[in-house]
């Protein structure tokens, strides 16, 4: 990620832009260097819908959201990179890093910090975009 990577950065790039801001966000012309995974977790951070399409977001969201980028990365690499699929300890056992996680990989379950009752809601949502993974909570994120 350049240090020009701020909202009004982002919302330039997402003028006219038609594609939900998930696929958006993995697009390396506007934002280099964010995974599938940090995507999830940027749009939870930001109380972002990912269906959302992206040029409907206010430059006021594009700052929340690219505030929230930079918080997620900054995360993943204090934690030591990324995490990705299987970490598991020598045991077995779940890996430290996916505890980082708020929404990834974690369908059904109650997302930190949220007020959605996952008994009505159902928790956290897998949907497909773009033949990629997407976790987000209905309730958190408009
Ligand atoms: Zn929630």
């Amino acid at each position: 990620m350049n240090g020009q990577f701020d909202g009004d950065y982002l919302f330039k790039k997402l003028t006219g832009k038609k594609v939900p801001i998930k696929v958006a966000l993995l697009d390396q012309s506007i934002v280099a260097g964010i995974g599938n995974i940090y995507a999830s977790e940027s749009l939870f951070e930001a109380g972002i819908s990912p269906l959302r399409e992206s040029a409907s977001l206010s430059r006021k969201e594009c700052r929340r959201l690219a505030e929230a980028v930079r918080l997620t990365l900054n995360k993943a690499i204090e934690a030591g990179g990324s995490t990705l699929k299987d970490y598991r300890k020598p045991d077995g056992s779940e890996g430290y890093f996916q505890h980082l996680h708020c929404v990834y990989n974690k369908t059904g379950q109650q997302c930190p910090n949220c007020t959605c009752n996952i008994n009505r809601t159902g928790g956290i949502k897998r949907i497909v975009q773009a033949g990629r993974s997407t976790f987000y909570c209905p309730t958190k994120q408009k």
